[in-house]
């Protein structure tokens, strides 16, 4: 197939990449999914969620994180890597309150498409039960702190993309946490907008826009129609492009 020198293989598969891709980057270009959910196209990869780690030529790296580089020979779809992307996203599920029959975001939720991609049937780990603030001081978005998975998406999104920093996460390990930059640190008295991308790009339903509920009906909502491993191919962050919670 390639006959130059920006090629890798995945799986077998020998594709090109271009020079300064990662490997995550080169593997959605050529429509091989790598399981995610902290990165999207268009921003700084964070590599935390740890989902898109692989096996290159022998050792775990983050896809999303490393340089695609000539000759590469890694490995995706193992039995291996696919017990530890479950236990992952199990451990997600215990770790907020993803209660998906009653969360507006069913459907929409990468989360639960992550879960029914990876054949998830149980969440294996006791519930925590987590009783985490929520902020419901803006006009038009609410922020529930116990369905955020860390994953810093609208903290990248909202510096990168929207130029205002609304989000950081503080603290480390079980202590780590959203919080908003503003005076009174409530999403109120910041600047954040609903059409911001900030506040449409979180992957579950941690951050929701009022008023919107039930716009699309479950059923016809993103996964409800599509594999996750399917609608990665199409994100990529749009320019104040209203996306994501219908
Ligand atoms: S609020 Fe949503 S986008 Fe932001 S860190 Fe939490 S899960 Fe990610």
């Amino acid at each position: 197939m390639a006959n130059n020198e920006h090629t890798i293989t995945i799986d077998g598969t020998e594709i090109h990449f271009k020079a300064g891709q990662t490997i995550m980057d080169a593997a959605l270009s050529a429509k091989i999914y790598i399981p995610h959910l902290c990165h999207y196209p268009g921003l700084t990869p964070s590599g935390n969620c740890r989902l898109c780690v692989v096996e290159l030529n022998g050792k775990h790296v983050t896809a999303c994180t490393t340089q695609a580089q000539f000759g590469q020979q890694i490995r995706n779809q193992t039995p291996e890597l696919h017990a530890a992307r479950m236990a992952i996203t199990q451990m997600l599920f215990v770790e907020g309150n993803h209660i998906c029959p009653s969360c507006e975001k069913s459907g929409n939720c990468k989360l639960q498409a992550m879960g029914y991609y990876l054949g998830m049937r149980d969440e294996h780990y006791p519930q925590f039960n987590p009783r985490r603030e929520m902020d419901a001081s803006h006009p038009a978005v609410l922020l529930d702190r116990s369905r955020c998975i860390l994953c810093d998406l609208c903290v990248r999104a909202s510096r990168e993309v929207d130029g205002k920093n609304v989000f950081a996460i503080a603290g480390r390990g079980i202590h780590a946490h959203l919080i908003v930059n503003s005076a009174s640190g409530k999403l109120g008295d910041s600047d954040i907008a609903v059409d911001d991308v900030a506040a449409n790009i979180c992957p579950v339903g941690a951050i929701l826009i009022k008023e919107k509920g039930y716009v699309t009906p479950i059923g016809r909502r993103i996964y409800d129609q599509r594999m996750i491993s399917e609608v990665a191919f199409d994100e990529h962050v749009p320019e104040h492009e209203e996306h994501g919670n219908d």
